[in-house]
């Protein structure tokens, strides 16, 4: 870092996203992405979109917010348009860190990067043997709560009365339910945001709808709230959401059958690496996302990180103590996984 550097920044430690390989012919399963294209619709949009350029972009992102909140049976002044769901998470944070957060001690890395941005105090609640969350370590908890439903990278869902347990009493905090994998398994909170005035949902474009190069996130919750969200994106970057991201967002959307029938087909095709890794005497944790958390006594998580990427396959590995032993691994085409199934025998044989 230069000497320039604001001392509040010197001890931060950047959030490492998952590694973006330039290697021809890779079956890149690391970062959560749909492995199918987005719709024809999008291309076609981005194109049409792109003929404006020299303008700028819609600051309320209004076709997009009207689209989106008749697919969600949501009024569109309770949506609010990110550049990726790490943009409304971010906002929040920087919203609400007046009081500690809790957030479980094993879920998305950022959530502390947030924190040490913002010089926020957090409290990470341990997961349970099983790598589950303890509803109970959350009730009357009097801290501001984020979690993942479902958790990453365990892929494992809590039902919606318990979340809304959570949510109800802990009236005086914010309860931030990152659905960032609902489109893939788990009950979505969307429902509650009307009873609950400290609940917000957040949600991406980036898995469940293809988008993840396209940066677009969004955020649910009353319009109080939503207000907090545009309050802090007006005094960062008004025009966060750019034109072309904003059309694709619409044509995704407005094909969203398709993008649910990719979501149908992920969830067959999760099943069925499942259980190939189960029979290979993996132990695989929830599966819920559009991922499988797997670990094996045969081999330890580095090892098989290292000798898939030999056969030029990329999974995601940790390295917190508790789940070093583990894979992540993003389900992929049927005939992705089956690469990776026969990779995998070979490796442990
Ligand atoms: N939440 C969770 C739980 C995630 O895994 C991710 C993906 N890295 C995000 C939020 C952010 O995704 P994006 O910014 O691409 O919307």
């Amino acid at each position: 870092m230069s000497r320039f550097l604001s001392q509040r920044f010197s001890t931060l430690t950047a959030y490492t996203p998952g590694e973006q390989p330039k290697i021809k012919n890779i079956i890149k399963r690391n970062t959560n992405e749909l492995p199918y294209p987005p719709s024809e619709a999008v291309s076609a949009a981005v194109k049409e979109s792109s003929e404006n350029l020299n303008r700028y972009c819609d600051i309320g992102c209004t076709r997009l917010r009207e689209a989106l909140g008749a697919n969600l049976k949501v009024a569109p002044e309770k949506i609010i348009m990110t550049n990726g769901s790490d943009e409304i998470l971010n906002f929040a944070f920087m919203a609400y860190g007046d009081k500690p957060f809790a957030f479980p001690d094993i879920s998305y890395g950022f959530y502390t990067v947030f924190c040490a941005l913002h010089k926020i105090a957090y409290e990470e609640i341990p997961l349970n043997d099983e790598l589950g969350i303890n509803p109970e370590d959350y009730i009357g908890i009097g801290k501001n709560i984020v979690i993942a439903n479902p958790n990453a990278p365990t892929g494992l869902a809590l039902p919606l009365s318990d979340i809304e347990r959570i949510v109800a009493s802990n009236p005086d905090n914010i309860v931030i339910i990152d659905e960032a994998y609902i489109d893939f398994g788990g009950e979505s909170a969307i429902g509650l945001i009307d009873r609950y005035e400290n609940l917000m949902v957040t949600r991406t474009f980036s898995k469940s709808f293809a988008l993840a190069g396209a940066r677009l996130g969004f955020g649910i919750a009353n319009e109080k709230l939503i207000a907090d969200m545009d309050l802090i994106k007006f005094s960062t970057n008004p025009y966060n959401v750019n034109s072309l991201t904003q059309a694709a967002g619409l044509a995704a959307v407005e094909t969203a059958d398709y993008y649910m029938s990719c979501c149908d087909k992920i969830k067959e095709t999760r099943a069925y690496t499942a259980s190939a890794l189960r029979e290979l005497g993996f132990k695989v944790i929830g599966e819920d996302a559009n991922f499988l958390f797997a670990s094996s006594d045969k081999i330890s998580g580095e090892e098989l990180l290292t000798k898939l990427r030999e056969r030029a396959i990329i999974v995601r590995h940790f390295s917190a103590e508790r789940i070093k032993n583990y894979n992540r691994i993003t389900i992929g085409t049927r005939e992705q996984m089956e690469t990776l199934i026969k990779s995998i025998k070979e490796i442990i044989s």
